[in-house]
């Protein structure tokens, strides 16, 4: 770290924790006692804050709800057994959030300013962290434009904001995913690598139109052909075929996930072989038909590991392995929450600690 950045803290009187339940939450509806804000204006970063969580207000003409100069991070925090509090990896998400930022022509944040904005809210509001298996503290920072104009140009104001709230899993069960072959969630020259809001606007109907015909998720493929795999939903996609890990090589329609390279990361030191390259969708059918696909499952963070049970492709539906009898993706997650709730040493330094 650099040098402490300066933030001016007023506490929340009336926490909401003790009529919060630990026991039921739904992803992304619970949000812990405060929140971060800065502003940017002038060429520089200011005013950074934490305050109590709730509404803001804005003028109903800010760019960012016109013309979509708006994106996010999402990463978690988590409870070790312990009693310390860590965030994983978030210079990795740091770095992306200025990949973000670039592309969608918005200032770029010092990754020290992301990281400690985070650390300093995870420590205001580590009672809010929950301790169950499975369960973390999530965190959204998020960059939005704010100047009140409605000429098509890059603001000159923007703010950088931090939100918390306890989750539990995700998927609660295997999910039942359609190969989509219609659809786009991103196009090459696009910005499908970076975590800008309008990818999930316009992922919305595919998304919908899959559920009204019975699955969780789509996969999402390539926008010229449809016959390459790209992401299962809002989290990488990764397959066992043949005994090796395989999974989509990352381009500009691809987001770049910190738990797809933490996975690789593991699986690579337990020797096994990797492939990152295209992956058409033909492969993964046969290995399906043939029994050579093993293991299927998404990653990410909100996602964490989440072994896909059946797959559809234009009417056919593919019955995978039984997620409970596979090894690949079965150890992968029990290391990872060794790793994130402190169980076991962390040889990565993938915790940074609050
Ligand atoms: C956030 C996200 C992921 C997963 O990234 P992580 O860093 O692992 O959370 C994958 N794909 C899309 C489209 C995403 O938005």
């Amino acid at each position: 770290m650099t040098e402490t950045l300066d933030i001016s803290i007023t506490k929340n009187q009336n926490s909401r924790l003790a009529q919060t339940d630990f026991e039921n939450l739904p992803f992304g509806r619970t949000f812990s006692d405060h929140m971060f804000v800065a502003d940017y204006a002038d060429g520089e970063w200011k005013a950074f804050q934490i305050v109590p969580y709730g509404n803001i207000s804005m003028s109903p003409a800010i760019s960012s709800l016109h013309y979509g100069q708006s994106f996010f991070e999402g990463l978690k925090a988590y409870k070790h057994v312990d009693g310390k509090v860590s965030v994983f990896r978030p210079y990795m998400n740091a770095a992306r959030f200025n990949k973000s930022a670039e592309r969608l022509c918005m200032p770029q944040l010092p990754e020290d300013i992301f990281v400690q904005s985070i650390a300093a809210l995870v420590d205001i509001d580590s009672n809010w962290i929950p301790t169950k298996a499975g369960h973390s503290l999530y965190i959204r920072p998020f960059m939005f434009a704010t100047d009140p104009f409605l000429g098509v140009q890059p603001s000159q104001t923007y703010k950088y904001m931090v939100l918390a709230g306890p989750v539990g899993p995700y998927f609660t069960k295997p999910l039942k995913v359609k190969i989509e072959t219609h659809f786009s969630r991103s196009t090459e020259g696009g910005f499908g690598y970076a975590k800008a809001a309008g990818n999930y606007g316009g992922a919305m109907l595919p998304s919908r139109k899959a559920v009204e015909e019975g699955y969780d998720q789509l996969i999402w493929t390539d926008s010229k052909e449809h016959a390459y795999m790209e992401e299962l939903g809002a989290a990488n996609v990764m397959f066992i075929l043949d005994g090796k890990l395989i999974t989509p090589s990352t381009r500009d329609t691809i987001l770049k996930g910190v738990t797809r390279d933490t996975v690789l990361q593991l699986a690579r030191d337990w020797g096994y072989p990797v492939e990152e390259r295209r992956v058409s969708v033909a492969e993964i059918l046969e290995g399906a038909k043939n029994g050579k696909l093993t293991d299927a499952f998404g990653a990410g963070t909100a996602a964490t590991i989440a072994p896909i049970g059946v797959i559809e492709h234009e009417g056919n539906v593919y019955t995978l392995p039984d997620p409970t009898q596979r090894e690949f993706s079965k150890k992968v997650l029990k290391t990872l929450d060794e790793i994130r709730y402190g169980v076991t040493a962390d040889p990565y330094g993938w915790n940074y600690m609050v």
